[in-house]
């Protein structure tokens, strides 16, 4: 496969405290254990990442498919430019490279967060893990984990690396609501790295002065705004207690605060089976209201009755003839050519029906009322 320099230089360490190779690679629980920067398995996976094997690692599909479908910004890309920006340091298989510890960490410190999005699962929020426990039939697989399941990081193992770090990423549950996020942000304004690439998501739900009065400090901030639509679909999406206008206008004043270095402020947007007829309006505004706010885009690949790619292909060429309609369909190309990669699965889209009745119905939203166009496809199906 393609070199990626992510198993040498990268960890991700997910809400149960366990260590990934990166947030793209799915493999089976069990399959490897990567507890160890120097174990064996991670000593495998960085010589199958530096082979001249022509097969891309099974775990690696997403940036494979990503990559075969033009785009620029596979977990592999980006991470392998970071290695050129730190001057390629030497690599090697046992510990990735003289450091002896990873240089970018990608973590999930809990699921403490205050929306519950659709896709996402109690492992990465609090707010559908009570959810699960008052309709256990959403989330059948999670019923028996305790509270403590997705809360067993170890905070002092990060922190004590707060000195080599070069790069620092906080995702979900909710980064800006947790203690952890705090002290980290402490300990690297104390140790002085306040230089290192800071890159956080947040559901920009509020605009917590504590968090930002911290994060403010820090030189090279990259904040990443998640938005799913541009109107209340977002807060179907997202759960009820998400308000899209307030989320709308914090973009603006998170942008007005009093920054000590770059900031570079994104709204990032995942694509559902529910926003396929309309999910280019909010990059639309976005470029008329918040010409300095980046954005990018991804569709959903799990769980997969939320992937566009599953839809029947006469929905996707409805989507796809309704953004070049509103004159959205050349920049959104990228997103076209991977709902198109994969064959309609009729299983999925039959499962998600079932499945969004049932949570429609615990969370008192109406797909119609948010969606209509795909409520009325929907509706059709048996
Ligand atoms: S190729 Fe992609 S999925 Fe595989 S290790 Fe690299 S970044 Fe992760």
């Amino acid at each position: 496969m393609p070199f990626c320099a992510v198993p040498f230089i990268h960890t991700f360490i997910d809400t149960k405290g366990k260590n990934r190779i990166c947030c793209a690679a799915k493999w089976t629980p069990g399959q490897y254990d990567l507890q160890d920067w120097e174990g064996k398995d991670y000593q495998k996976i960085r010589e199958a990442v530096s082979s001249d094997d022509k097969e891309w690692l099974p775990e690696c599909n997403e940036c494979k498919r990503r990559e075969e479908a033009g785009q620029e910004d596979s977990y592999r890309k980006i991470n392998n430019k970071l290695y050129e920006q730190l001057d390629r340091p030497e690599l090697n298989i046992i510990n990735g490279t003289n450091f002896e510890v990873p240089i970018s960490y990608d973590l999930r410190m809990n699921n403490l967060c205050n929306l519950s999005c659709r896709m996402c699962g109690p492992s990465s929020s609090s707010q559908l893990y009570k959810e699960m426990i008052r309709h256990p039939e959403l989330w059948p697989e999670s019923a028996h984990q305790p509270p403590e399941a997705y809360n067993s990081m170890d905070i002092n193992r990060i922190i004590n690396e707060a000195e080599s770090m070069y790069e620092i990423k906080l995702l979900g549950g909710e980064p800006t609501v947790q203690p952890e996020t705090k002290a980290i942000m402490k300990r690297l304004i104390d140790v002085g790295n306040t230089g290192l690439r800071f890159n956080i998501t947040t559901n920009g739900t509020n605009v917590n002065t504590t968090f930002y009065d911290l994060l403010k400090q820090f030189k090279q901030v990259y904040l990443q705004i998640s938005i799913d639509d541009y109107g209340i679909g977002h807060d179907y999406i997202r759960g009820p207690a998400s308000n899209f206008e307030t989320i709308w206008k914090n973009i603006k004043k998170i942008y007005e605060l009093d920054w000590a270095g770059d900031v570079n402020i994104a709204i990032h947007q995942t694509i559902t089976t529910f926003n396929i007829f309309n999910f280019w309006e909010l990059r639309q505004q976005t470029n008329i209201q918040y010409p300095w706010c980046g954005f990018c885009n991804g569709i959903v690949y799990y769980p997969p009755i939320y992937s566009p790619q599953y839809l029947p292909e006469k929905w996707k060429d409805m989507a796809a003839e309704a953004a070049k309609k509103a004159g959205a369909y050349e920049d959104e190309k990228h997103i076209f050519k991977l709902i198109y990669q994969v064959e309609t699965n009729m299983n999925y889209v039959r499962e998600l029906k079932n499945y969004t009745s049932i949570m429609d119905f615990a969370r008192n939203q109406h797909l119609k009322d948010y969606f209509p166009q795909f409520a009325e496809v929907f509706e059709g199906i048996n």
